[in-house]
């Protein structure tokens, strides 16, 4: 039994952050299980990485004008006066390790990692200051084939989910170096002459950053993204070419999209393929997985020019959409009816673990109450042990969906006691 001293105010968790329990935690645990199964049908090895990096890793790579570098990151100094950050992403830090551990021996590099990440939003539903992602990287690949392989991996994990039902991937291309240099000059002649009507933002972006306006969630520059320049008009041949053969790929193997001329995705490492597979059922936190091709990433960091290409997925946002999971009832319940049996309680119940079956133990409270309790809780089958004429015994009540397997093992443990 704990007890609260009354003069002492317990400290609030902090805005922004979740205490994940009961249904829900068995919804992400889900999103988190059937991501490590698919990524393994793919071939995609696991790595983990650090929590924080030091604050030239994002600050470099994601974009000075991007709202994740500009105001969401978590960043202080420790003890030793360096500045260090809160990994707002996977991605970057994964392209540190990639050239300070000298992952290139391994390329193509196919990986996959989730765990907490840190932006300083405004907290609402869908949106926290901690959340978590699951993320998938093909580093060192340049071929639109691999594009392919992530996008096919994304649908299968939204299918195994049972969630992809009104989800639906947008697709863009940002073309290569050039044709991406050509738009941008384009955007900048456009949005200059509607500049005074931009948000403040936008008109700050208008010459350093013009594609963050197509990014744009404020009301006041949605009028003018719509009729912007489009990618389409600059795009070279290889571009193209190579837009085509992702597309391509996606209908050989069965993976439906819609062009989406305007995404540019939050971050600006991006050329060639962006994506974003977005729902109507999240409200306004609508995007739940997005991703691309960073082939400029890696010299941004001071690495070699490496092709790559990666997808996040907010687990939050997947699991408001499996929707509240009930906790799994036990395979069988082992019921101490008479505190003489204990130790032969807790024989049997770590023998079932120790086949591989769930159990549950109940020796505690009222000897006559347990039982039950036990039926209360629920489960495929109860094993009680009770004393009969000062001998132990014991009986075995099996639900009709108990298996074979399971009555055999129980019958077994029950011959010999
Ligand atoms: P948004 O447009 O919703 O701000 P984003 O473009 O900033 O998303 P990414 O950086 O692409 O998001 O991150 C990939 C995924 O991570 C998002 O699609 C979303 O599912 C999830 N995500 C991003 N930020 C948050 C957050 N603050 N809280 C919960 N999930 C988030
Ligand atoms: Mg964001």
């Amino acid at each position: 039994m704990s007890t609260q001293t009354p003069s002492i105010q317990t400290p609030q968790a902090i805005r922004g952050t979740q205490d994940i329990f009961g249904p829900d935690a068995e919804a992400f645990a889900f999103v988190v299980e059937t991501f490590e199964r698919v990524r393994r049908l793919y071939r995609f090895r696991r790595v983990e990485m650090p929590v924080f990096e030091k604050t030239a890793v994002f600050s470099r790579s994601l974009g000075e004008t991007t709202d994740v570098v500009s105001k969401e990151m978590y960043s202080f100094e420790d003890r030793g006066g360096e500045s260090l950050t809160l990994r707002p992403e996977f991605t970057a830090g994964i392209a540190r390790a990639f050239i300070t551990d000298g992952w290139q021996q391994y390329a193509p590099l196919k990986i996959a990692t989730h765990g907490p990440l840190f932006r300083y939003e405004r907290p609402q539903k869908g949106r926290y200051r901690q959340f978590h992602q699951i993320d998938a990287e093909i580093i060192g690949a340049a071929e639109p084939q691999v594009d392919v392989e992530l996008l096919v991996m994304a649908d299968q994990l939204l299918k195994e989910l049972g969630i992809a039902d009104g989800v639906t991937l947008q697709l863009n291309t940002l073309g290569d170096g050039a044709s991406r240099e050509a738009w941008r000059t384009a955007l900048i002649d456009y949005f200059r002459a509607v500049k005074g009507d931009l948000s403040e933002d936008s008109q700050d972006r208008l010459e350093r950053n013009p594609l963050r306006i197509l990014d744009s969630k404020d009301p006041r520059d949605k009028p003018f993204t719509a009729d912007a320049p489009k990618i389409d008009d600059f795009l070279s041949d290889e571009a193209q070419d190579f837009f085509a053969k992702v597309t391509g790929g996606l209908d050989a193997a069965g993976v439906a999209w819609t062009r989406a001329p305007a995404l540019v995705r939050g971050l600006d490492y991006y050329r060639h393929t962006a994506f974003e597979f977005v729902t109507d059922r999240l409200g306004a936190q609508g995007t739940v997985l997005g991703g691309g091709r960073y082939d400029g990433l890696m010299e941004a960091l001071g690495g070699a020019a490496t092709p790559a290409v990666g997808w996040a997925a907010g687990i939050e946002r997947l699991a408001m959409l499996v929707g509240e999971k009930g906790e799994a009832k036990a395979d069988v319940i082992v019921v101490v009816e008479d505190d003489a049996l204990l130790t032969s309680g807790i024989a049997q119940v770590s023998h079932l673990r120790r086949s591989g079956v769930s159990a549950e133990l109940v020796a505690s409270g009222s000897a006559r109450k347990r039982f039950d309790k036990a039926v209360k809780m629920g489960a495929q089958a109860i094993l009680a042990l009770a004393m009969r004429d000062g001998q132990a015994a014991a009986r075995v009540r099996a639900e009709d969906s108990a298996s074979a397997d399971l009555r055999e093992l129980l019958d077994k443990q029950v011959a010999q006691l």
